[in-house]
């Protein structure tokens, strides 16, 4: 068991799911970490949601988990995002409105933290998009490792002797003296200019994360978007990754 496939932000693409987790299988992973944001902005959000559920994974709270049970508070979203989160509540049957609503916000894996967006408060989803942010975030991370998704761009900050310095290496060895807050950026909607789905595996007996990027049908799943007659946006930002 030493291989755990870590990914976040499915965003209701199942076709990127799907591959993930093919892809995750030819690695050796045995087990799976989930942070968040299950659904919101994508066209499948009940079928993720029983992929996820059905996989018996770890899974913590995203921000637009938690939307789903907003009711009165819907005016204080942009346009885009409250469109897209009506028709996302209206997909969803109770109980899978009940256990996007019973995720807790943090978790540990063994001896690793998992978070959605940020340890220093994880249900108020600040975003940590640079060293300054995370040299802050990390403060509050009693372990060596966390893992968090929430800005969709894959990244690894690692501290060193108090200075937190950016890492894009595509694999990256643990230093037992170092500590790391891992972004394993976004499943189903990449904001880091690259289409492709993104996920991490981590090996827990040679201390490796190796951040994978697999090919899905973007296309249809853009399409698909359109056909469920949510906003054209989101179907120009699966393409765009922006
Ligand atoms: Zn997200």
């Amino acid at each position: 068991m030493s291989k755990i496939a870590i990914f976040s932000d499915v965003h209701a693409n199942l076709a990127a799911l799907d591959a993930v987790l093919a892809d995750a299988s030819t690695q050796g992973v045995e087990r799976y970490a989930c942070l968040g944001d299950v659904v919101g902005y994508g066209p499948r959000p009940a079928e993720c949601v029983t992929k996820i559920q059905d996989m018996e994974c770890i899974c913590i709270k995203g921000n637009h988990d938690e939307y789903i049970s907003y009711d009165d508070e819907l005016n204080n979203f942009n346009n885009l995002a409250r469109e897209a989160l009506i028709w996302t509540k209206s997909q969803l049957s109770s109980p899978q409105k009940e256990w996007l609503a019973s995720l807790p916000y943090t978790r540990r894996l063994g001896r690793q933290m998992l978070v959605h967006a940020s340890m220093e408060n994880p249900s108020a989803w600040e975003y940590v998009r640079n060293s300054f942010d995370a040299s802050i975030a990390i403060k509050y991370q009693t372990t060596q490792m966390c893992f968090s998704g929430h800005t969709h761009v894959p990244v690894v900050f690692e501290m060193i002797g108090g200075k937190v310095h950016v890492r894009h290496d595509e694999v990256v060895t643990i230093d037992p003296a170092n500590k790391y807050l891992i972004n394993v950026g976004s499943v189903g909607q990449p904001r880091d200019g690259d289409p492709l789905a993104c996920y991490v595996v981590f090996d827990r007996l040679e201390r490796t994360l190796t951040f994978r990027r697999v090919a899905y049908d973007v296309e249809s799943v853009a399409q698909e978007i359109l056909n469920a007659g949510l906003p054209e946006k989101l179907a120009n930002r699966l393409i765009e990754a922006f």
